[in-house]
């Protein structure tokens, strides 16, 4: 915008701007024509003569700056005036960025507006490449806001899944346990062996699965112990030892002897990591030894840091890939899927889990010749002795209940037909119902001394049932006690439970033993 009360100074200056690229030129004669334009048009630079009737130059500037729609355009001053400091001082405060003085010096005019143009330019640019971040920004908050959508749906999926896989899994394993221990030919007892072993196998996956999804959500809860070295390997020395004699392998452990104080972990967990490392080198090695070392790296008062390793004289693992093993579903090699089998979520889990326990792991190997993996860890010392363990006793063997009735409300038959087989065993008369319905009507109908609900069943989930039966008018049947049976790992669903009115909750698969002792404290509080 050129603005100027006297037409031969606009032609003047039109004629010496025009052949700058990337600009339009308007004129105006009358500064409140041009406040006009300036309001309607898009205008970025103002050259603005100072000495104008109506309206001088100074004044049209702060009429500019004052106005939000035209403050952004960039006015210089173009005077004929003298060069004095009081008017130099007048134009910069009301707005003004620059001065041009007449007579106009062609090359010093034209290079002054190209630099003011080149900076419009540049802002211009910047203004765009502000739009684009702000549109990439909300892009991503967008993708991040689906992704937490997604996580939180593969967590229902998961726990739903847990749920609906591992009850009839539970089923079959409990059918072939009891069959198991029923009359047999060796060829049917070799057909069990091999449901056995396929069904703990499914389930072990799916307990990968879960591990997997509990450690990402959070959810995984570490229950410290105090633990000593040979705990854990008293029970890993059980666990691997009928395998080395089958596969005929050497398999050893070897603990430095300079370890001897008691410390804090999950041993659950840290056994976890190892049983998980010897049965990989199992899996990958045909001949020669597994051997488990723990060695003691530093002690002081306080604290105690172990490395456990575990050597074998396996396939070994390329070095490309020794990065990506501990990422899930990642195998060493693609044909390894296809030889040994696997899903690629144990080394994943193990080292989620050994970040959890503040521990890391990592893996060595020759390719070839085997393959070390190991886990070190710093421990809080512990003085006392851990708890003493229990010894593993049958569950038939455990004293009889006096004929108590109890009540098993659970829609699937093989769990309910497997619960009821335990609690035969030690003399509980038992009552079925598939539904809360019927569960409330068996309890109205019959004198009921303990019940077993399940959580999702038809016409009436156990949790409304539970309430029901609190609600009761009758206080025995209102106080009865009752357990709460829930296939999900999730510690939601067991609250609920309690929530509900159960007094205790039961997980599937069932652990007989503390199923015998939960019953047992609820039957003899009723004494
Ligand atoms: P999976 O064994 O179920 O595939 P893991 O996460 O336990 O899953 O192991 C991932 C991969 O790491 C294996 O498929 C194998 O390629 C490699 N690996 C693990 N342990 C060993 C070992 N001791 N020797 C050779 N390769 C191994």
């Amino acid at each position: 915008m050129i603005v100027d009360d006297k037409i031969e100074n606009i032609i003047s200056l039109t004629a010496l701007l025009e052949d700058i690229e990337n600009i339009n030129i308007v004129t105006s004669t009358d500064p409140n024509e041009a406040l006009k334009i300036c309001w309607k048009e898009d205008i970025d630079l103002a050259l603005v003569d100072v000495q104008m009737p109506e309206i001088n130059g100074f004044e049209f500037v702060s009429f500019l700056k004052k106005n939000p729609k035209t403050n952004h355009i960039i006015p210089i001053m173009v005077t004929a005036i003298s060069k004095e400091d009081k008017y130099l001082i007048q134009g910069l405060n009301s707005g003004a960025v620059d001065y041009l003085y007449k007579p106009l010096n062609p090359e010093a005019t034209i290079a002054k507006v190209k630099s003011f143009v080149q900076q419009l330019l540049i802002q211009q640019e910047i203004k765009e490449k502000n739009i684009a971040l702000e549109e990439s920004k909300q892009a991503i908050l967008k993708a991040k806001e689906e992704a937490d959508l997604a996580r939180k749906s593969k967590e229902t999926f998961l726990a739903n899944m847990s749920h609906e896989i591992r009850t009839p899994i539970n089923g079959i394993m409990g059918i072939t346990q009891m069959l198991k221990n029923s009359q047999l030919s060796v060829e049917q007892e070799n057909w069990i062996n091999k449901l056995d072993s396929a069904s703990q196998n499914l389930l072990n996956i799916i307990n990968d699965i879960l591990d997997l999804s509990k450690v990402d959500s959070g959810m995984m809860k570490l229950n410290m112990e105090s633990t000593s070295v040979h705990d854990i390997t008293d029970d890993l020395n059980n666990l691997f030892i009928d395998k080395a004699n089958y596969k005929g392998l050497d398999f050893s452990i070897d603990v430095d002897e300079r370890i001897t104080s008691y410390f804090l972990t999950d041993p659950l967990r840290l056994k976890q990591i190892l049983t998980n490392f010897i049965s990989n080198s199992f899996k990958f090695t045909a001949e020669g030894s597994v051997t488990l070392k723990i060695q003691l790296i530093t002690e002081d008062n306080h604290s105690i840091c172990l490395r456990f390793q575990v050597i074998d004289t396996g396939i070994g693992i390329v070095e490309d890939a020794l990065e990506k093993i501990f990422i899930a579903f990642e195998q060493g090699e693609d044909s390894i899927t296809k030889k040994f089998g696997g899903t690629g979520l144990g080394l994943a889990i193990v080292k989620r889990i050994a970040a959890l326990l503040n521990g890391r792991v990592f893996a060595s190997s020759e390719y070839g010749k085997g393959s070390i993996f190991s886990f070190e860890c710093t421990f809080d010392k512990i003085k006392d002795k851990p708890v003493e363990k229990e010894t593993q006793v049958l569950y038939t063997e455990l004293p009889k209940f006096n004929f108590p009735m109890i009540l098993i409300a659970e829609d699937n038959e093989l769990n309910s037909f497997m619960l009821a087989n335990i609690l035969k065993s030690w003399n509980c008369d038992i009552t079925l119902a598939t539904n809360g319905l019927i569960a409330l009507e068996e309890i109205n109908k019959k004198k009921i001394d303990l019940v077993f609900m399940d959580a999702h069943m038809p016409l009436m989930s156990g949790f409304e049932a539970i309430k029901e039966i609190r609600r009761n008018a009758n206080p025995i049947i209102a106080n009865m006690p009752i357990i709460s049976i829930s296939a999900s790992v999730l510690q939601a669903e067991q609250q609920e439970a309690l929530d509900a009115g159960a007094n205790e909750v039961v997980g599937k698969p069932f652990d007989p033993i503390k199923l015998y002792k939960t019953i047992d404290t609820l039957l003899s509080k009723l004494k």
